[in-house]
């Protein structure tokens, strides 16, 4: 199935149920068993259902299959926001004494997460570049666990060298996980160039209106053959789970990323969405190739008026002839479409405070992905917890603005932009 049929069809049966056209929100916190045996089932495997809603919920469930198809993906598991995700891909795989190699084109809060939190557990990061990976090889050794980037980086607008970066991880066997956050799934699929987990946070474009926070982790097909191969630096997937009465991973015929996630992680982090979440983000689904597709047309436009303004020293938009990233946008994108992130520079850090207070349709606000336009000041906001040194190593300049192109008709939005720039 296409992708604008899976969003709309996918894991729901109107025959199975009293014929609702939407689907039921299944707001329960618990689900009864049948009997004892069917409960003893469910929690040795042998039968799959609803145990409790931390474990798996029917409304979650319908957007997980949804998502996982959407990325070409064996499985999802969605989470209460994308730190979560992020958060759970990592530990899935990674304890104290290894390491992660993360790009250094990042979203701040997985910055922070990775130089921070994940240090203070004894998980410690090495940075490559983003742009070549030139020095990725270099970096790896026996206690690296992943490598972790974005497909399309949030604030930097960077896209990376995906070849590369699979090339490397493939001749060592390590996990690649790439945030593909931005593109969403619509525009770019990571499994397709080799990536094994993908994870969102769906409270962006996937959400679209700003009403819901949510993540998601998808795998891609036979990570089980994959952790077989490579069960000395995955051992924790071919030797048996004591927390879940002696459990192998690899023997189970069910996609083994998720499934470790959702049984342990879940189970004791308990970081998942609500019904009611799960349920706004499938009606987003929905909508989402469309949403996306428009977002991409406004940005052009855009980015195009911007840089024709005097005022402007330069734009960044991978879907801008001439960008840095135009190639990869072309290569990687569905149609070379990029999305509503692009940011441009203006000459001081004064000028940009000035057009961020002048602009009347734009709001301030630190999101990217509504439908509402928005604007941000990424130095003084998103990443002011960053010291000066880490900001530029962030890619972060005192002068960028960075906008999230919405989905109003773009003549209202370029006049806005027209009247604050010329203030
Ligand atoms: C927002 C964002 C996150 C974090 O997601 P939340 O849902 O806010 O927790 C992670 N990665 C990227 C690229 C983001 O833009």
């Amino acid at each position: 199935m296409q992708k604008e049929t899976i969003a709309i069809h996918t894991g729901y049966d109107k025959k199975g149920s009293n014929g609702e056209m939407a689907i039921p929100i299944s707001q329960t916190t618990a689900y009864a068993f049948r009997d004892s045996t069917h409960a003893a089932n469910l929690f040795a495997l042998k039968e799959l259902g609803a145990i409790y809603t931390r474990l798996n919920n029917p409304t979650t469930d319908i957007f997980e299959q949804r998502y996982a198809q959407l990325e070409g993906g064996a499985a999802a598991l969605a989470t209460s926001s994308g730190a979560a995700a992020i958060f759970y891909s990592i530990i899935n795989i990674a304890e104290a004494g290894d390491n992660i190699l993360i790009a250094d084109k990042l979203y701040g809060g997985s910055v922070t997460l990775f130089h921070f939190t994940l240090k203070r557990l004894g998980i410690s990061v090495k940075v490559f570049n983003n742009d070549d990976a030139s020095d990725l090889e270099s970096l790896v050794d026996d206690k690296t666990k992943a490598i972790f980037f974005e497909s399309l980086s949030n604030p930097q607008i960077a896209i990376p060298n995906i070849e590369k970066i699979v090339t490397v991880a493939q001749k060592y066997g390590i996990i690649t996980i790439c945030d593909n956050t931005v593109p969403t799934a619509s525009l770019f699929n990571p499994i397709k160039f080799g990536i094994d987990v993908v994870v969102h946070s769906t409270s962006k474009y996937t959400s679209g209106n700003g009403t819901a926070l949510g993540g998601v982790i998808v795998e891609r097909d036979n990570l089980a053959e994959f952790f077989k191969q490579n069960k000395d630096r995955y051992p924790h997937f071919s030797t048996p789970d004591a927390s879940y009465h002696g459990l192998v991973y690899v023997d189970v015929p069910l996609p083994n990323f998720c499934l470790r996630a959702r049984l342990s992680l879940a189970r004791d982090i308990g970081a998942v969405p609500s019904p009611h979440n799960s349920w706004l983000l499938i009606q987003s689904l929905e909508t989402l190739s469309l949403r996306v597709d428009k977002h991409s047309s406004n940005a052009l436009e855009v980015a195009k008026f911007l840089e024709s303004h005097p005022k402007v020293k330069s734009v960044s938009y991978p879907g801008l002839k001439g960008d840095k990233y135009y190639d990869k946008a072309q290569k990687y994108f569905n149609n070379g479409k990029a999305s509503g992130l692009l940011s441009f520079e203006v000459s001081t850090f004064e000028e940009a405070k000035k057009v961020i207070d002048s602009v009347k349709l734009f709001s301030i606000v630190v999101n990217i992905g509504d439908s509402k336009s928005l604007i941000t000041h990424p130095a003084s906001t998103t990443h002011s917890q960053l010291s000066e040194e880490e900001l530029l190593k962030a890619g972060v300049n005192p002068t960028t603005v960075r906008l999230s192109i919405g989905l109003e008709n773009t003549i209202d939005l370029i006049e806005d932009l027209t009247q604050a720039l010329n203030k």
